[in-house]
């Protein structure tokens, strides 16, 4: 008897996020503008955004500026309130376990609850052009699945190995408010917070009050 393809869904069904990526990547930031980052204390930060329910115009502006700013600050993913817009949308330019290159928007990003004993925890270092000049360990499973709306609305599921998998998750944590640092323990996110006090960042950040 035939196994009943409920759940199952196939990897071709994954978008494909490896093709043109250096052309792609650029088409944004050049559309786009450089906007600063916002940082730990930035209310925006710290609570769940709003979901994205136009795909027009508008949503397209928002990603290119983005990829631009999320090149200028160096980073290898960057979700809409970073730089202060109630949206859950984020972008992606990162590589996977293997080396290879993903770029990329997920908006209402969910990610797909992994069954344990395909978990396997991967504790690399982590960081977040949100806190500055801060990184720590913090363990997460290596391989991650989300699923959304590309920017014109169509339903998409991303899948990402290694330093990709931990983005996937880092990202889809912003728009539901919460940091990196809030999953550390208590000394370690203190610490955290205590780099970020002593270090500059490298790009233009938004002051909070
Ligand atoms: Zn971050």
């Amino acid at each position: 008897m035939a196994q009943q393809d409920t759940d199952e869904r196939p990897s071709d069904e994954f978008v494909v996020d490896t093709e043109d990526c250096e052309e792609r990547e650029t088409a944004h930031r050049e559309r786009g503008t450089v906007r600063p980052i916002t940082v730990f204390g930035h209310p925006l930060l710290h609570r769940e955004v709003k979901d994205v329910t136009e795909f027009g115009d508008e949503l397209a502006a928002l990603v290119d500026d983005m990829f631009a700013s999320q090149r200028a600050a160096e980073g290898v993913g960057l979700a809409a309130n970073q730089i202060g817009v109630d949206l859950k949308v984020f972008v992606y330019d990162c590589a996977d376990d293997d080396g290879v290159r993903h770029v990329g928007v997920v908006c209402n990003p969910v990610l797909d609850e992994l069954p344990a004993e395909e978990r396997v925890l991967d504790d690399n270092n982590e960081g977040c052009l949100s806190v500055p000049t801060a990184y720590a360990e913090l363990a997460r499973p290596d391989v991650a699945v989300v699923r959304g709306q590309d920017a014109a609305g169509k339903p998409i599921a991303v899948r990402g190995t290694g330093y990709f998998a931990r983005c996937l998750q880092h990202e889809t944590d912003h728009l539901y408010g919460r940091l990196y640092i809030d999953r550390l323990s208590k000394r370690e996110r203190k610490q955290a917070l205590k780099m970020m006090d002593e270090g500059t960042p490298r790009y233009e950040t938004v002051p909070n009050d």
